[in-house]
């Protein structure tokens, strides 16, 4: 796989193994395109857009089967799909992905109506991430370069949960994530 490729194989996966299902009311393809989507039109960087498309691609990439947060497996799909993106896009791309379930988890501490709002399945799998950050976690976690970043993402991740929207095609963001590869 080279970086001239990966975007391919990317794609491909999406378009393999999107219609996974992970407990919400979109599936995978849906709930990725949507928060890219939405970092498009908050102005985000394209970088972040690229990270946004990409955040959940540990989902598609590992083989764990559909709803597992049903079966009670932590997949770390977060780290999953930190790994293989840092081989080929540089880290805006692939840290704040890492960091999204770390960002969850902080919010869930330091913001009461973020908690109230997360959607049911969310709320389930919070507990096998860890449950929100102590106060030191939220300490150390405010202190990571791509800290902005990540909690940017991760309000992107939550609105792109919507049944039946309509988003732009995969294509679209083909120019963010050539922006996002290494050199
Ligand atoms: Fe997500």
């Amino acid at each position: 796989m080279s970086q001239s490729t990966v975007i391919d194989e990317i794609f491909d996966a999406f378009q393999r193994r999107g219609q996974k299902t992970y407990g919400e009311r979109v599936n995978m393809s849906e709930h990725m395109l949507q928060s890219a989507y939405f970092a498009e039109q908050a102005g985000a960087k394209p970088t972040l857009i690229a990270s946004a498309l990409l955040h959940d691609i540990g989902h598609l990439i590992h083989d764990l089967g559909e709803d597992i947060a049903d079966k009670g497996i932590d997949a770390i799909h977060e780290e999953v799909g930190a790994e293989y993106l840092e081989k080929y896009f540089v880290p805006a791309v692939s840290e704040p992905a890492r960091l999204h379930v770390a960002a969850k988890r902080y919010l869930c501490a330091v913001d009461p109506q973020y908690f109230a709002e997360l959607s049911a399945a969310s709320v389930q799998s919070l507990a096998l991430q860890g449950g929100p950050f102590s106060a030191e976690e939220v300490q150390t976690f405010e202190q990571s370069p791509f800290f902005e970043d990540a909690i940017q993402l991760r309000r992107f991740d939550e609105m792109g949960k919507v049944p039946q929207m309509a988003t732009p095609e995969l294509e679209h963001y083909r120019p963010f994530l050539e922006a996002g590869l290494r050199a």
